[in-house]
């Protein structure tokens, strides 16, 4: 494997969607295993990884609200629906290998580290892959804004996020057969255009600390060392 010089520590965001596979619900252990192997290339090539997992793919809060639930309640819901993400994924990387630590925004002593952002940072210089669980911890929120905060505490160089598609597009190139994909945007173009991408938190985090944004797509195995190699398809955000 060759390292990319350009990067140093990384953050990747795994969307709960990821983790589904072609399944409507839930993890495919196949998916889970692909993401965690790809995972392992980058973090064994010498670059340090940290990761915010998504819950989609389980619980959503404001799904959850549209049938009535109460919002706060819907959220905590959705943050554990993460902690289990978090736990499937860490089985998956410790089965190629990888040592990692998740570290939960919500304390659960028994079964994930509170999240210490110095100990994290640690963590990542001993080599340990670093999953950050429960999202920001707080309601409201999404894990799109957790990466773009987590990529800034621990001054990564870039935030990956892995979707379903292979960039950014004028529309959902899956429903639309004029969409066009953009290679390479500003943080204001997308919330100019209300780019659907990362929500509006997330970038305005990212702006205001310049950490580009990769996005690309994450369903086929190598593609995450591939984009770190600048190989592929993706839309870089600056
Ligand atoms: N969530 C939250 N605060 C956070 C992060 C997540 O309340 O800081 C909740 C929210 O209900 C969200 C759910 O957790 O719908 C799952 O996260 P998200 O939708 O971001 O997952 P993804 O779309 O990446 O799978």
């Amino acid at each position: 494997t060759t390292v990319p010089a350009q990067y140093r520590r990384v953050l990747l965001k795994v969307s709960g969607e990821a983790l589904m596979g072609s399944g409507s619900f839930g993890i495919e252990p196949a998916m889970v295993e692909m993401v965690a192997r790809d995972i392992a290339e980058v973090a064994q090539a010498g670059i340090q990884v940290c990761l915010v997992i998504g819950g989609g793919n389980i619980f959503r809060g404001v799904a959850a609200a549209a049938k009535g639930m109460d919002r706060t309640q819907g959220d905590y819901a959705g943050m554990l629906a993460t902690v289990i993400n978090a736990l499937m994924l860490q089985n998956a990387l410790e089965n190629v290998g990888v040592n990692t630590r998740v570290m939960s925004a919500i304390q659960m002593s028994a079964i994930a580290e509170p999240y210490i952002r110095r100990r994290a940072v640690r963590h990542m210089e001993k080599g340990r892959v670093v999953i950050f669980a429960a999202g920001t911890g707080n309601p409201f929120f999404t894990t799109d804004t957790a990466a773009a905060l987590r990529a800034n505490e621990m001054e990564c160089d870039a935030l990956f996020k892995g979707t379903q598609v292979d960039g950014v597009y004028s529309a959902d190139p899956r429903r639309d057969p004029n969409a066009t994909r953009y290679d390479s945007l500003t943080y204001m173009d997308v919330l100019a255009q209300d780019l659907n991408v990362m929500d509006a938190a997330a970038i305005s985090l990212a702006r205001e600390n310049r950490l580009p944004i990769v996005v690309f797509n994450m369903h086929s195995e190598g593609a995450f060392p591939a984009v770190l190699r600048g190989e592929g398809r993706f839309t870089r955000i600056v």
